[in-house]
């Protein structure tokens, strides 16, 4: 058993992070898990709400957990026969049990015990990638070609959301689609649907800076959210898909305005309850309402994606700041007027 040392991203509570060092175990005969060099990872709208409340929705900080699931890393010891040491990889930070219902069925995102990377959903909390060397098993490092940039893959797990978001919706070919909220998630959202097919996305926020990136995404209109949105909600909507990727309760009733009779709503937004919930609007119109959260294969397609450069992430990309930064790195991410993607390097 080899023993590592390594300094880590980690969050004990509300407005309490720090760099830690750990020591880590890794059994150099192991023929399942790899261990990996840390190169860059992103910082999650998640690992803001750790930050900044001790929690993400309900799932509260109990003990100290390293932050981070936008990985990528470089091999440093292994025994699998398709990686090799000093090879770049990109990390797909979910662990399903495979053995469940639902991994058996497929739908490993919904296992009943994941293991994600940097979630307090369970506890012990499942400890995340923010740190300079961490144990994974093999089959979660995704080979890429070797000369695609780290700023680029280290958007490999958000784009993966939302490629599975998009397929959610069906086939998008030729469609009109309806994106409310355009941060980073929505944005790549928008690069997802477009890389899918669809004739039409519209988008809407309040801010202008989102909105130009949108446009920059693939966007083909951006409308401020407070603008006159009626000749959207004519013929009881124009769009046969809209996406609500903001979570706040007015968006997600703009969706059901604009979206056509029978026509589909995927939430990614996080949110809160809705205190009145238009559900009247949902039954006449006959709207599918259907959740998306995490992925499945798609991981795969997003490095594919990025790897082609079928979908260029990087005018998201704000600022990288060493991890020894990790304070200022989350200070800054949460700038939301001003600031998109903040990536960690832990060169
Ligand atoms: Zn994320
Ligand atoms: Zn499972």
């Amino acid at each position: 058993m080899m023993e590592i040392k390594t300094l880590s991203c980690v969050v004990r509570g509300p407005k309490d992070v720090g760099v830690m060092e750990q020591s880590i175990n890794y059994d150099e005969s192991s023929k399942e898990q790899t261990l990996v060099k840390i190169t860059r990872g992103g910082i999650c709208g998640s690992d803001l709400h750790y930050y900044q409340y001790g929690k993400v929705g309900n799932y509260e900080i109990k003990h100290p957990m390293i932050l981070g699931h936008e990985v990528i890393g470089t091999v440093v010891k292994t025994n699998a026969p398709d990686l090799y040491v000093g090879q770049k990889v990109a990390i797909n930070p979910s662990k399903p049990c495979l053995t469940c219902k639902y991994c058996l069925s497929g739908d490993t995102n919904q296992c009943e015990t994941m293991r994600f990377f940097g979630s307090a959903m369970y506890n012990p909390h499942v400890d995340g990638g923010f740190t300079q060397y961490k144990v994974v098993d093999n089959s979660q490092c995704i080979d890429y070609p070797q000369d695609v940039s780290d700023d680029i893959m280290a958007f490999a797990e958000p784009l993966a959301v939302t490629i599975h978001a998009a397929k959610q919706a069906g086939d998008l070919a030729g469609k009109r689609v309806f994106v409310s909220g355009v941060g980073p998630i929505g944005c790549l959202a928008v690069a997802a649907i477009k890389a899918s097919g669809a004739k039409e996305i519209v988008v809407s926020d309040l801010s202008r800076r989102c909105l130009d990136l949108a446009l920059e995404m693939g966007a083909t209109k951006a409308l401020n959210a407070k603008d006159d949105f009626s000749e959207y909600m004519a013929h009881k909507g124009e769009f046969d898909v809209s996406f609500e990727a903001s979570g706040h309760p007015s968006s997600i009733e703009r969706c059901l305005a604009v979206t056509k009779a029978r026509g589909t709503i995927i939430q990614i937004g996080m949110g809160g309850a809705i205190p009145e919930f238009p559900i009247m609007t949902l039954i006449a119109k006959e709207i599918c309402l259907k959740g998306s959260f995490r992925f499945i294969e798609e991981f795969n397609t997003s490095v594919e994606w990025l790897s082609s450069g079928k979908v260029n992430p990087l005018p998201l990309l704000s600022a990288t700041f060493p991890y020894t930064e990790l304070e200022k790195a989350l200070i800054i991410a949460g700038d939301k007027d001003n600031i998109s993607k903040v990536q960690l390097s832990f060169e």
